[in-house]
């Protein structure tokens, strides 16, 4: 029900975190974090019930800090609310992390072919077949921005999606499809929200994503493009945010 991303100088697992709970709001049962370091390790830690059960359990087991990451909190649809269920879903045998807001509608047949051939699933959620789609493509193209297309474009239904992966660690990967995404223009950093809560304590200029588009962001900028890869002029605006 929430989604937040990250890409700069901070610790992104803060940015991530604080997001978070400002989109608390709307409600939540699960909660869970990627962050990627500058070294390319990717970590995850993912919990059912309140962000304070997810803060706790990364007191006790905590996570190398890494200017990349994703957060997300879950209202399931498919498959309880576990631990297990709970996002980031991982793919390319655990280098890379995917969350999702939304439903996808054409999962079960997904997965089939996916079992098929030979692929394997931790989790009862439709989104999980969205992050091994993406560790499929990754490993036949190398290129997560080109994967990630190719991904989105085989699902149907109603998504917020971001992904990330160790091998490209400063990039953040975002698509949406009947489900909200918004840009946030930081300087020498950028960021992802399903609201403009998610970031606002740190930019109030940004860039509403539009239906059926993908954007890439890095701490040096953003790419927007449809699904086919075109290019899309962003025009940026100034949230009106009294706090
Ligand atoms: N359908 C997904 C799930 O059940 C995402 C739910 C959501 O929007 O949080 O895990």
């Amino acid at each position: 029900c929430g989604i937040v991303g990250y890409v700069g100088e901070r610790n992104s697992l803060d940015v991530l975190m604080g997001g978070l709970r400002r989109l608390e709001y709307r409600g939540y049962d699960s909660a869970g974090v990627a962050v990627v370091d500058g070294s390319g390790d990717i970590e995850t830690a993912k919990r059912a019930g309140k962000l304070q059960v997810l803060a706790d359990e990364l007191d006790r087991h905590p996570i190398r800090p890494g200017g990349t990451g994703i957060g997300h909190t879950r209202w399931a649809t498919h498959g309880g609310p576990t631990d297990r269920n709970a996002h980031p879903h991982l793919g390319d045998e655990g280098r890379l992390a995917l969350i999702h807001n939304g439903i996808i509608e054409n999962f079960a047949e997904l997965k089939d072919g996916l079992l098929a051939e030979g692929f394997s699933f931790e989790s009862e959620t439709d989104t999980e077949v969205a992050a091994v789609l993406l560790g499929r493509l990754y490993g036949e193209t190398g290129d997560l921005r080109e994967a990630f297309r190719r991904t989105v474009s085989q699902l149907e239904g109603a998504f917020t999606l971001l992904a990330v992966h160790k091998d490209e660690p400063g990039v953040v990967v975002g698509a949406r499809r009947n489900s909200p995404l918004v840009i946030g223009l930081g300087d020498g950093e950028n960021f992802l929200g399903s609201d403009v809560a998610a970031f606002v304590e740190y930019t109030k200029r940004a860039v509403a994503i539009g239906q059926d588009q993908i954007v890439a962001i890095t701490a040096e900028g953003v790419t927007v493009t449809d699904f086919d890869g075109a290019v899309v002029e962003v025009e940026p605006f100034d949230v009106a945010w009294d706090a």
